[in-house]
């Protein structure tokens, strides 16, 4: 095998950019191999129809972890973060509690939009919003460490465990019980604790299902909540875009990683993980081509890097039975939508003035938009999914990206991106194939009901199933995060017990993808702990 790279990244995700770029910043010579045309995985903008551009998959940043976006100089390298002033817009049909909830960064905004459903909640929920913030700080140090050794702690795990204990402390005793309540509850519960307007709870409580196997109903659902807050505290949800969509965030960093002397090869898919004596030889690509290297490191999912690219004889029937049981099936779909012109959400209940300000769209339509009205929306759209079906109304979450970035779509022209879920990767009859347009059908129908005129507007359509997921984007059992954000999935638990500190048992491979700790979406993190700890044995190894 020939070698000029100390280091080959399997997978240009934006975590194995982040890695690529924190080694070479180090001096090592990381190779990046993408199976894509393109580098970006789940983070990409394409041109889906003549003129109208989208992000394809992920269409709102986690986000990327402030200090990721500052040592990678991602400004620096072309990236224009937009953050609009709305973070959700959540329209609810007629009838009692039926209007359109605007939440705002402010949460004194939020509560003005709020007050018109119940006083009582739009008092409480700037509580609500700084409690999540405290809570938010100490998990989110949590996240950007590596996970404690279980079976050989050190006096460094130690050291940090002490001091998110002290961290805990700190929050007082009050939020400290409350994290640790927290953790295991339903998120309906969580919510119907703080609020009593459906629409809130509803629209926080997405949150807690956000690309899950779970209904709000679900035991562990608040602890997604908290994951993903641990990102971005706002209860709505981050709304932090990029000019020219998610595809700008990972060019900035492909760039980024290359000035700091990363290599990346597209169109180059490793088929083979080489593996001699117990100790990582190299990559075979599907070509044939052999590449050799002391060190690899996964971007690509646990599933697929130990069970698809790696001879089973490499390793244990125990490790890789656990494996196996590593739950990987995706709930989500995407419809990316041409338009003719935006389309007019109808919001009873909105006065004259907050009409126009949506009708511009300008203001109300510019964060992300929340289909799932009511608790009891989500819990049935997720029941459809238990039993092998997509929801008949799923829960949406939609963005206008061309209201904020002409470049996008030509003049007077818009595109929609619509994340959906449920739509499970199994389904009991039927395929994806077969069912495409009739998710599609369901989304614009679903969708119609908010915005009679959608239908009438739609240039072009995009259907993105699981199975497209898994094909075309390589996301093993079409899902998001690499594997479910579960409570059994997390910490020290990501992606199994024992193996959460990015190493493997085979000497010299290492996880940097979503599948390994935090793993919660666009933030980078899971990249930027591994790159720590490698640099660490490369360093124990004497390279420097
Ligand atoms: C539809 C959808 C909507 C989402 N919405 C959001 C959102 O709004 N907010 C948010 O924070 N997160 C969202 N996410 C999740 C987020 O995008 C992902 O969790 C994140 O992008 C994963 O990054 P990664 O680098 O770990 O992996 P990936 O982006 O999956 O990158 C892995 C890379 O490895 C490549 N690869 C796979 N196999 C091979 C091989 N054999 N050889 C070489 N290369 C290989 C893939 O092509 C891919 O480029 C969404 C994801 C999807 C799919």
């Amino acid at each position: 095998m020939a070698t000029a790279h100390n280091v080959v990244i399997i997978g240009a995700g934006h975590n194995g950019l982040v890695t690529a770029f924190y080694l070479a910043k180090a001096g090592l010579k990381p190779l990046v191999l993408e199976r894509r045309p393109v580098a970006g995985g789940a983070a990409v903008t394409d041109e889906f129809y003549p003129g109208f551009k989208c992000s394809t998959l992920a269409h709102a940043a986690g986000p990327i972890a402030p200090a990721i976006v500052r040592d990678m100089q991602l400004e620096r390298h072309g990236l224009e973060i937009i953050r609009p002033e709305v973070r959700v817009f959540a329209p609810s049909p007629d009838g009692p509690g039926g209007g359109a909830l605007l939440l705002y960064d402010n949460a004194a905004k939020s509560a003005e939009s709020i007050a018109r459903f119940s006083k009582k909640d739009a008092a409480k929920f700037p509580e609500f919003q700084q409690t999540l913030a405290r809570i938010a700080a100490v998990l989110s140090r949590v996240m950007a460490e590596t996970p404690p050794s279980i079976d050989e702690p050190r006096a460094g795990d130690l050291w940090r465990l002490l001091r998110t204990g002290k961290d805990l402390r700190g929050l007082g005793q009050k939020d400290m019980y409350r994290l640790l309540r927290w953790g295991p509850m339903a998120v309906a519960d969580l919510v119907s604790e703080w609020f009593e307007t459906e629409l809130l709870r509803a629209t926080i409580a997405a949150r807690g299902i956000f690309g899950a196997f779970l209904g709000p109903w679900s035991a562990g659902s608040s602890a997604l909540l908290l994951t993903r807050a641990a990102a971005d505290p706002h209860p709505a949800g981050s709304a932090w875009f990029a000019k020219g969509g998610m595809g700008a965030f990972t060019q900035a960093m492909a760039a980024a990683a290359v000035a700091a002397g990363a290599r990346i090869r597209t169109d180059a898919a490793v088929s083979q993980i080489a593996v001699n004596d117990g100790r990582v030889a190299g990559v075979v690509l599907a070509s044939g081509e052999e590449i050799a290297a002391p060190t690899v490191i996964s971007g690509v999912d646990p599933r697929r890097t130990f069970l698809r690219l790696i001879d089973a004889v490499h390793l244990a029937p125990d490790f890789l039975g656990r494996v196996q049981n590593y739950r990987s099936m995706g709930t989500v779909a995407k419809v990316n939508l041409a338009l003719d012109a935006l389309p007019s959400f109808v919001a009873p209940g909105f006065s004259p003035a907050q009409d126009a300000v949506l009708k511009g769209g300008a203001t109300a339509l510019a964060g992300r938009i929340h289909i799932g009205p009511e608790i009891d929306y989500l819990e049935r759209a997720f029941d459809d999914a238990k039993y092998g079906n997509f929801s008949q109304q799923p829960v949406l979450d939609i963005t206008i990206p061309s209201g904020t970035d002409q470049s996008l779509a030509p003049p007077g022209k818009h595109v929609m991106s619509i994340y959906v879920q449920f739509a499970p990767y199994k389904l009991k009859s039927g395929d994806w194939n077969s069912q495409r347009e009739a998710l599609g059908d369901t989304v614009v129908r679903t969708l119609g009901a908010y915005a009679p005129d959608l239908p009438g507007l739609i240039l072009h359509r995009q259907v993105i199933t699981p199975l497209d997921l898994e094909e075309t984007y390589g996301l093993t059992g079409g899902h998001i995060f690499h594997g479910e954000l579960s409570l059994d999935q997390l910490f020290t638990m990501r992606p199994l017990l024992g193996w959460a500190r990015y190493r493997t048992p085979i000497e010299g491979l290492y996880l940097c993808g979503s599948g390994a700790h935090p793993g919660n979406g666009l933030t980078g993190l899971s990249g930027a702990n591994a790159a720590r700890e490698i640099l660490k044995d490369w360093r124990k190894a004497g390279h420097g």
